[in-house]
């Protein structure tokens, strides 16, 4: 086994990540070690999903009413659980302004358009808790490119096994492109298919599969109409994103 690079890799990446972790005694090095989740198939597969959920095709929406989990990009991401431990160096700072604020203020106002509609919503920080649920889930964050690039880009992960992040998707993208104005850029990177917090197959704090989940970038902090539509345009920006969620809830539950 020694000889196998991927072993002697993870295996260093394990005691950099121990030291890095202060980890000096058993009962805590036991409690860091059950924060990462190792499972043997391909991420987002059907395999790893019945490993993980082994009861998933009897799964049974959680008592309650309808539920919006807003998390806000980068938010209190400072000591993450050890296998997110790469994200408290994420978050773009253009000047003073940090990405986190922007997040924070349209998120804020995502939350009280919603709740004024009868909505329970959460906002959540960058660490989600283990097996989210909700009816519908939107991480919000805003890019930071080419400072000649307009406009917004969203995300569903990369397999929906909850069967509506597409409608959330396409719901939003019609709502926002109203209100902000925005052009839709009909792209996205492996970063948001694979967006940590949607990817219960590699991370333990992450939503649970059948949450409908989309990653929104609302525009681009380089790019100065972008900045001015994110910021002096806040309310329109939330107004979008609400009224979107508002449709797909409507449609679909
Ligand atoms: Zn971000």
């Amino acid at each position: 086994m020694i000889n196998n690079p991927t072993f002697l890799i993870n295996i260093l990446t394990l005691l950099a990540l121990l030291s890095s972790a202060n980890v000096f005694n058993i009962d805590e090095l036991i409690l860091k070690l059950s924060e990462i989740y190792i499972q043997p198939f391909p991420e987002f597969s059907k395999e790893a999903l019945y490993f993980r959920f082994p009861n998933f095709d009897n799964w049974e929406r959680p008592e309650g009413p309808i539920k919006i989990g807003i998390q806000i990009g980068h938010w209190i991401k400072e000591n993450p659980p050890i296998e997110l431990k790469r994200i408290s160096k994420t978050g773009a700072v253009i000047s003073s302004l940090k990405e986190v604020d922007i997040n924070y203020l349209i998120g804020s106002e995502v939350k009280n358009i919603l709740e004024s509609k009868g909505y329970k919503v959460e906002l959540l920080p960058a660490v989600v808790p283990p097996e989210y649920y909700a009816d519908a889930f939107i991480a919000i964050h805003a890019n930071s490119t080419d400072k000649k690039v307009s406009g917004f880009m969203i995300s569903t992960p990369f397999i929906d096994y909850s069967g509506k992040a597409f409608k959330l998707k396409d719901s939003i993208i019609e709502s926002y492109s109203k209100y902000t104005n925005l052009q839709f850029i009909d792209e996205f990177t492996s970063n948001m298919t694979h967006y940590y917090a949607f990817n219960w197959s590699k991370y333990k704090h992450a939503i649970h599969p059948k949450t409908p989940a989309v990653i929104l970038e609302m525009g681009n902090m380089q790019n100065q109409k972008d900045l001015l539509i994110l910021i002096l345009g806040y309310k329109n920006v939330a107004q979008g994103i609400a009224e979107g969620v508002d449709k797909f809830i409507k449609e679909n539950y």
